[in-house]
């Protein structure tokens, strides 16, 4: 199966036209703030917290004066209590080295408690216009599922989008991506009937190849370990 990455990226852009960030934010300070609770819960969980929280706490000087036990409470409901740790801990590091300005460089930003290269990528694409591609779990999934990276980790596939996408497209690419990834081609039972790439996909075909369906990220796992372990001897003599 020949696809070109091209029409790929086409048809994601023809049916995404508008995709774009679905955490709501104003200033980098928020976006940072809001990236951070987003760590495994749901945007729209941490768009219902951060309305009080951003009241109570507009700037990074009032979030780093407050304590851990005051913010706890109000973010709880996206996560343990490391998230309000690190989120106070971020704002009191960025205060006293950085002047109170969220720093838009991937250095600093990781240097963060709780900021990963992901975390950081997402806030330079949002709050400061970086071209960058921040991989989460459904740009991972995705875009190894539709071809457009091989690759078995975050890093290797951040390297190769970036190297198949052009870089005007990055940001754009990352939200249509994990549009795709919330609305079709879901982990556990991907839409494939549904799906207007189904004729452009490299997991879609090698499962029609094969007569199985499009596995999650989980179950490949688990095939290919049940694989390894038929293989081995004693096993093979077993069956
Ligand atoms: S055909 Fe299926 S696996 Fe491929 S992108 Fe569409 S939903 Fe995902």
């Amino acid at each position: 199966m020949r696809v070109s990455k091209k029409a790929i990226l086409a048809e994601l852009q023809r049916v995404y036209p508008d995709a774009g960030p679905e955490l709501n934010f104003s200033n980098p300070y928020e976006t940072l703030v809001a990236v951070m609770l987003s760590a495994q819960c749901t945007d729209k969980q941490v768009n219902k917290v951060t309305p009080a929280l951003f009241a109570k706490y507009p700037t990074v000087e009032a979030m780093a004066a407050a304590s851990v036990e005051e913010v706890y409470p109000m973010v709880r409901s996206c996560g343990f209590k490391t998230k309000a740790s690190n989120i106070v801990e971020a704002c009191r590091i960025i205060l006293h080295r950085h002047g109170g300005q969220v720093p838009g460089d991937m250095a600093a930003l990781t240097a963060l408690p709780g900021v990963g290269q992901k975390t950081a990528n997402v806030v330079l694409a949002n709050a400061f216009g970086v071209p960058t591609i921040a991989v989460d779990t459904h740009v991972f999934r995705v875009s190894n599922r539709l071809g457009l990276a091989n690759a078995k980790n975050v890093e290797a596939t951040e390297e190769q989008l970036k190297k198949a996408i052009p870089q005007k497209d990055w940001v754009a690419a990352h939200h249509w991506l994990i549009f795709h990834g919330r609305r079709v081609c879901h982990s556990q039972r991907p839409a494939c009937a549904a799906c207007t790439l189904q004729g452009m996909c490299k997991a879609y075909d090698t499962a029609q190849k094969t007569g199985t369906a499009v596995l999650s990220p989980k179950a490949k796992k688990e095939t290919a370990s049940a694989a390894a372990a038929a293989k081995k001897p004693g096993k093979a003599a077993e069956a």
